[in-house]
């Protein structure tokens, strides 16, 4: 068994932290607003800064909202790198892109071990241990920290560092791109004057249908509670976007789908599932 420090603690990192202490792992917690680390209470330690949950762990895990969130606490005043030292290892499991990653491996100590390991997923499958794990490292950290991982999901090694993460970027434009063209293929429907029960029943029957079928309940309610906040899949896009047009790659269809997701963000759909994007492209008034 393993000594973890787990550093965020929001609709992901929660579960995922919960599934490492339930295989055994002593696991120390911290998380900038202190309430949501107070449920760990009594079932992991709980640090005052991400220096002091780092200093004595085998590796030391972030799962944070944005790169400028990982840099904040793996980099700034009191952050883990203080309390990793010249050596240990750091577990990125935050959606960041590759650049980042890259970045942030120039910024560390040659001796600090750091592997990449973005998930696919949702909450729900955070919460039963079901996330696809995409690590990208050496062989040797793949063998070492996939065996700690995998109460949360499936390790998958994609290969050096960063491959987690772009892997991540294509798995998250293939989400977006699919359901955009859910809300675009309902939109013509809508215009078509199908109903919109038939609609469903006859996409479901197309190669649109498991893409369409995991967000039904949503699509068909207009309810939007979110698993996957549609801010956080804007956050993706845009790195998809950065990371493309630095490659000089011509894309038409993963551009149109942020598009939609930056509209439906304007709308006020941010804090709602990101298959709230299928409501925005149908005009249709969304809750959540
Ligand atoms: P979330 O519920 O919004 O939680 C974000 C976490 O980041 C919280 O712990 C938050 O702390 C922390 N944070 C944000 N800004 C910070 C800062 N400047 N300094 C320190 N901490 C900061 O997000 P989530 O859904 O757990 O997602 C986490 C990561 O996983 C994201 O990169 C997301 O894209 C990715 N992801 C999410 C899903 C999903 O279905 N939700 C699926 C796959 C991957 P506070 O509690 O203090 O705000």
């Amino acid at each position: 068994m393993a000594k973890l420090a787990w550093l965020g603690l929001g609709a992901m990192g929660t579960p995922m932290a919960s599934l490492l202490i339930e295989a055994g792992h002593e696991v120390t917690v911290w998380n900038r607003s202190r309430a949501k680390a107070e449920p760990f209470e009594g079932r992991a330690t709980i640090a005052g800064t991400p220096a002091d949950a780092a200093r004595e762990a085998d590796a030391t895990i972030t799962m944070l909202a944005t790169p400028d969130a990982v840099d904040e606490v793996v980099l700034g005043n009191e952050g883990a790198l203080a309390g990793l030292g010249d050596s240990g290892t750091l577990i990125d499991m935050s959606t960041v892109g590759l650049d980042y990653v890259t970045k942030l491996r120039a910024r560390l100590p040659e001796s600090v071990e750091f592997v990449d390991a973005p998930v696919l997923g949702s909450v729900s499958n955070a919460v039963d241990g079901s996330l696809k794990l995409f690590i990208g490292g050496t062989e040797a950290a793949f063998e070492r920290w996939s065996r700690v991982l995998e109460p949360i999901g499936k390790p998958m090694h994609m290969g050096s560092l960063g491959s987690g993460q772009a892997m991540k970027l294509v798995a998250n434009s293939a989400l977006a791109g699919l359901m955009s063209l859910t809300g675009e293929t309902l939109a013509l429907a809508d215009a078509l004057g199908l109903q919109q029960g038939s609609a469903i029943a006859g996409l479901l029957e197309s190669p649109l249908g498991p893409a369409m079928k995991r967000k039904l309940d949503k699509i068909e309610s207009n309810n939007y509670t979110p698993s996957f906040k549609l801010e956080l899949m804007l956050k993706d896009m845009r790195l998809v976007d950065e990371h493309a047009v630095k490659r000089k790659i011509d894309l038409k269809l993963i551009p149109g789908a942020k598009e939609w997701i930056s509209r439906a963000g304007d709308h006020g759909y941010g804090g709602y599932d990101y298959s709230s994007v299928v409501a925005e492209i149908r005009g249709s008034d969304a809750t959540g």
